[in-house]
């Protein structure tokens, strides 16, 4: 089809630019409230958002469904061109921070809340993840063009149209002089599904050639860690944008939600700017302690704040020296009376800002709000639990979605998660229950496809090129060297991290091929992840699943076969969490905050096979959902140590052989009891833990004055789970 009679092949245009995909009414509507004099809106800030075109995205979707590859119309043909043949990924995340804003951005449009956000573009992404058997992960940069992407938009400066918006942050050296931080301006639009609202993801780009060159450098890659100081400046640049960007395109949210503190720096320009309206421009030497500690006080009422992890290196923490030659005397003022460090007298500590300056904390998951009032016992009264949700839409499987859209039980799924709860009602419905088990059986060889596609062409490869192929697949011959759809499969995929453990089921290889030779049972394990460049024992953990693929697969006489996917992105976390039979979890606990992968698997039916840990702890019903395992520690001193004697290996691993027999027995000897816990997972946790029913959690914090159809419809979904109760 080259014509476009469709509605939705349409753009809005604005002093800002032109959009592609939205009305022009659905433009002015949205802008208007954001920008609204009365504040009613909130600006959300994330230092990643993950939200690639190919898994998700309203748009694009429709135009591949409808067929739609050019437009007669030469302005609509150039975007319709670009959206069906352009790039699909923006690697502006590295993992579950970032996936979680994307999916929460989406929610909130689908909710049509009025939500901007902010963020960076980052030039060079995060990195591209190559494996090779002998080095195990190669870090490789990636090449995207923000320019030829689909979906974002270069904003124009609305004095001169043609010339890209630039707008210049505050920025100073040790001398108080500015450092001119410029940059450009893209929007991506995050679509609600039917295309009726949408919320704004605002990128600063500060890749111009008026910004120089170590700022340029730090702002380049997602967590680029060669130093403290260039993380120091990423984090600075996040944050100190949030204000003169609001400013410069007229947004006027009352309340700003920070995901996470690395923007907390915010709030320093927010008291600045508090101590400025009261004592004119002279602030800075009229305001007394005492006066920065009110403005705090008033700025505290605007913000929002998540907080994500118990993990000591997820809290931001700076030398005062280094801070002193990247910002302003007066900010490091507010710091010393805000952001002292009790243990490091020597540092500014960012999340005991975060903390010091919101009006609602927020841990990710009930276990995660005690670990959190552990760890900060000052801030206990304030901290509440919103657990983590996904978006639904984004990780149900296009066959999954094709059954429940065939069931009339779980109509309306699409916009309301919450009619999940009837799939109990489905579990002695054999047209439903087949329909299950066709749809999974088909992701599960579509995995198996592409993961045996992989490993021939890693041998090819490995001909070709100096890479060492990554699995040791890749040197077997034919039915050795591949993996079997109708084998159990087990998933494990998420960011290397030391506590989260990749390795644990693998302690004692000769304890798992005597339960596999003891039933004659065949296992699949398909993992995937990156680990942070500069985290040396993270890498050192996917080296050991490469280097224990051989042995594995001898001990058991390849009746186990363990197969790594190189370069995780949202992409293959959708294909693998659809495809496996069982998602694996095993972190120490209670070091997971929240996961949010084990979700996704839930949203397919998928159960999970758990540490109670994070999510878990409420997804887990009495082994209907899934199952545990591990030791369940009290949440004490010990409980919260990262180091690696205090990992409990031992323990945990034969905890999980101690199950695995009977998961296994389930699997192959009681596969309508394994269909059941699926078809639970569907009543139990999909009405749960999505984003819509967490968006609506948030939304009672923001304070945010909506219309009456939409306060019902956040009511309901709200009602859908109270997170905060005790675990
Ligand atoms: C969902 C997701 C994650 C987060 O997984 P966790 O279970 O929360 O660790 C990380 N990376 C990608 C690409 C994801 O899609």
């Amino acid at each position: 089809m080259t014509t476009d009679t469709t509605s939705f092949c349409t753009t809005a245009t604005s002093q800002w630019g032109t959009f592609f995909g939205i009305g022009q009414e659905v433009f002015t509507r949205v802008w208007e409230q954001l920008t609204d004099p009365s504040g009613n809106s909130v600006t959300y800030i994330s230092m990643e958002i993950g939200a690639d075109l190919d898994v998700f995205h309203p748009l694009r979707d429709r135009l591949l469904a409808a067929g739609i590859v050019a437009s007669d119309d030469p302005p609509l043909d150039f975007h319709v061109k670009k959206f069906v043949n352009g790039p699909t990924k923006i690697p502006n995340y590295s993992g579950g921070l970032g996936v979680l804003a994307g999916d929460t951005l989406k929610s909130f449009a689908d909710l049509r809340l009025p939500v901007a956000a902010i963020s960076l573009l980052y030039r060079k992404g995060y990195f591209s993840q190559v494996m090779d058997s002998r080095l195990g992960q190669i870090a490789c940069r990636t090449e995207w063009h923000p320019e030829q992407t689909p979906g974002l938009y270069l904003l124009q400066d609305p004095e001169r149209p043609g010339t890209p918006l630039e707008i210049e942050i505050p920025f100073f050296d040790r001398n108080d002089a500015r450092v001119p931080a410029r940059a450009q301006v893209w929007m991506k639009l995050e679509l609600a599904g039917d295309l009726q609202w949408f919320v704004p993801e605002i990128l600063l780009d500060f890749s111009v050639p008026a910004t120089p060159e170590w700022i340029r450098n730090a702002a380049d890659q997602l967590y680029e860690a060669s130093s403290e100081r260039a993380k120091a400046i990423q984090r600075r640049l996040l944050g100190a944008s949030v204000v003169p960007i609001m400013q410069r395109l007229g947004i006027t949210s009352r309340t700003i939600h920070l995901n996470e503190q690395h923007g907390v720096v915010l709030v320093l320009h927010l008291i600045a700017e508090e101590l400025r309206q009261r004592f004119g421009d002279d602030y800075a030497m009229l305001a007394s302690d005492d006066d920065i500690r009110d403005a705090a006080d008033r700025v505290r009422q605007r913000v929002v704040y998540t907080i994500h992890t118990p993990v000591k290196a997820g809290h931001d923490r700076f030398e005062k020296n280094l801070y002193a030659e990247l910002s302003h005397s007066f900010c490091q003022r507010i710091l010393h009376l805000l952001a002292a460090d009790a243990e490091h007298p020597g540092m500014f500590n960012f999340t005991v800002l975060a903390m010091r300056v919101n009006r609602a904390t927020n841990a990710v998951s009930r276990l995660h709000k005690l670990v959190t009032q552990k760890q900060f016992p000052a801030f206990a009264g304030q901290i509440t639990a919103i657990t983590n949700g996904v978006h639904h839409l984004t990780w149900v499987s296009p066959n999954r979605a094709q059954l429940y859209d065939a069931t009339p039980l779980l109509a309306g799924w699409r916009t309301d998660p919450g009619v999940f709860r009837n799939a109990e009602g489905l579990k002695d419905d054999e047209t439903f229950r087949a329909g299950l088990r066709d749809a999974w059986q088909r992701d599960t060889e579509h995995l198996v496809r592409t993961v045996n596609r992989m490993l021939i062409e890693h041998r090819n490869q490995m001909l070709s090129t100096w890479i060492d192929p990554p699995n040791y697949l890749s040197h077997l011959e034919g039915d050795q060297g591949r993996l079997f759809a109708d084998w159990y499969t087990i998933g494990f995929a998420r960011r290397f991290s030391t506590y989260k453990r990749a390795d644990l089921i693998f302690e004692d290889l000769e304890r798992l091929a005597a339960i596999l030779k003891q039933g004659g049972f065949r296992v699949n394990f398909v993992y995937a992840g990156k680990a942070h460049p500069a985290d040396e024992p993270g890498k050192a953990l996917i080296k050991e699943i490469i280097d224990l693929q051989d042995e594995l697969f001898h001990m058991t006489g390849g009746a186990a076969r363990l197969v790594f996917i190189p370069n995780y992105d949202m992409a293959v976390a959708r294909m693998m969490v659809a495809g496996v039979h069982a998602w694996l979890n095993c972190p120490k606990r209670p070091l997971e905050a929240s996961g949010t992968s084990g979700m996704k698997a839930a949203m397919n039916g998928v159960p999970n096979i758990s540490i109670m840990d994070g999510w878990w702890v409420e997804g887990y019903h009495d082994g209907t959902t899934g199952w545990k395992f591990g030791y369940e520690a009290p949440i004490d001193e010990a409980a919260l140590r990262e180091d690696p004697d205090a990992l409990l290996y031992a323990e945990d691993a034969a905890s999980f052989y101690a199950l695995l027999p009977e998961i296994l027995e389930t699997f192959y000897h009681r596969p309508e009891e394994y269909l059941d816990r699926a078809i639970m997972n569907l009543a139990r946790n999909c009405p749960v833990f999505n984003t819509h029913r967490m968006a609506a959690e948030y939304a009672r914090n923001y304070g945010l004055r909506l219309p009456e159809e939409k306060e019902e419809r956040l009511a309901s979904l709200a009602a859908l789970y109270q997170s905060d109760t005790p675990p």
